[in-house]
């Protein structure tokens, strides 16, 4: 019957705790359980952050007895490579399959000697901007600390031995600043020298802004870059298509801001969406550079990719040029986001959205 078998399978496949979900102490007392001498902790660890294990079998300076052990009692790791697409600037995009069963998006990016890994704070978003494939189907759930860390952990070991991974952005599904305190633990982890060994100036975090979040970030003391997705001068256009915004309001969110860079000393990065027709206007740009005057501040310009069933146009070439010209003319710094990964649906949210439906079919 039916009924059997699915209580059968339930049953066969019991979710064991993968390492890196156990705190050092709970861990030490296992291996104290074991037998085994306190050191066999750093080793483990050692393999998990630092050597690109990928399999208890590799640990070889631990006995065989002990591998058995751990290999019966835990997971590796908590996430299963599902899918891994890779385009045709190399830059690699994972979903990746967590113990509940949800799924989550990673992205390996390669541009010269920078080895950039994106990662998700949650599974979904709730924050609802309209031109983003994360949140159509508002959040499921925050990721833990640990899930955060593997994701770095498991697009590092898809680098050749050779290359080091060098950067971080926090800027895959969700919404980093609602998931803050999970968020500040993987990346104690990820910066500490006995971890993944990154420095805090390479780790960006993107936030749709939410001010008081974004101060106790600044209150850290931490070096970690701070990106702002502003995607509009004004408010209006701000709470139509970052529907936070419209209990929050964009001077709050540039208070903020300002706080930040003040308090660490870093520059923070406005972000902005270019739609085509809605906010990509010269009036819209002088608009902007009005906005941002007093401020020392950086914008990324982000051309919209285009997202399935959504209505939004990409900006013309035209109108990109217009408006780095007018936010230079007026004293800003300027880049415009070049798209990595294009023929792979490596736009946020939208590679998992497409298998999702590819499953379901
Ligand atoms: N929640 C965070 C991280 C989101 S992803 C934030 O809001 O910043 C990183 C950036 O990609 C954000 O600026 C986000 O607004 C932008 N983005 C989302 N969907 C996009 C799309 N379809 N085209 C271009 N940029 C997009």
């Amino acid at each position: 019957m039916s009924t059997n078998n699915i209580s059968l399978d339930v049953i066969s496949t019991p979710v064991k705790p993968a390492l890196l979900s156990l705190s050092p102490l709970s861990l030490k007392a296992w291996i104290m359980e074991k037998q085994q001498p306190a050191h066999r902790l750093v080793q483990i660890q050692q393999w998990l952050l630092l050597k690109r294990c990928m399999a208890f079998s590799d640990m070889s300076d631990l006995p065989k007895s002990l591998r058995d052990d751990l290999a019966n009692d835990f997971a590796l790791y908590s996430e299963e490579i599902e899918v891994h697409k890779i385009a045709e600037d190399d830059t690699r995009k994972l979903i990746l399959k967590l113990q509940d069963g949800n799924r989550i998006e990673c992205v390996l990016m390669k541009e010269e000697s920078r080895r950039t890994v994106c990662v998700s704070t949650q599974v979904g978003c709730a924050m609802g901007c309209v031109f983003c494939a994360s949140g159509i189907d508002g959040v499921v759930r925050n990721l833990k600390a640990y899930e955060i860390l593997e994701q770095m952990i498991l697009a590092r070991n898809l680098l050749p031995e050779s290359e080091r991974l060098s950067h971080v952005v926090i800027m895959g599904m969700g919404e980093p600043m609602a998931n803050l305190d999970n968020l500040l633990e993987a990346l104690e982890t990820a910066c500490s020298p006995k971890g993944l060994g990154l420095s805090a100036r390479h780790i960006t975090i993107s936030t749709v802004g939410l001010p008081v979040k974004i101060k106790q970030l600044a209150d850290t003391g931490k070096q970690y870059h701070l990106a702002v997705s502003l995607h509009a001068p004004n408010d209006e256009i701000r709470s139509k298509i970052v529907p936070t915004n419209a209990k929050i309001g964009i001077y709050e969110v540039l208070d903020a801001a300002d706080y930040f860079q003040e308090v660490t000393g870093r520059q923070v990065t406005f972000e902005y969406i270019l739609l085509g027709g809605i906010n990509d206007q010269n009036d819209h740009a002088h608009e902007l550079a009005s906005l941002l005057k007093k401020r020392k501040a950086h914008v990324n310009l982000i051309p919209f990719n285009r997202v399935q069933g959504l209505p939004f146009l990409k900006p013309e070439q035209e109108a990109v040029h217009e408006f780095v010209r007018i936010l230079k003319a007026s004293g800003q710094t300027v880049t415009v986001r070049k798209r990595k990964g294009a023929d792979i649906d490596a736009a946020c949210g939208q590679l998992r959205r497409a298998s999702a439906q590819k499953i379901k079919d």
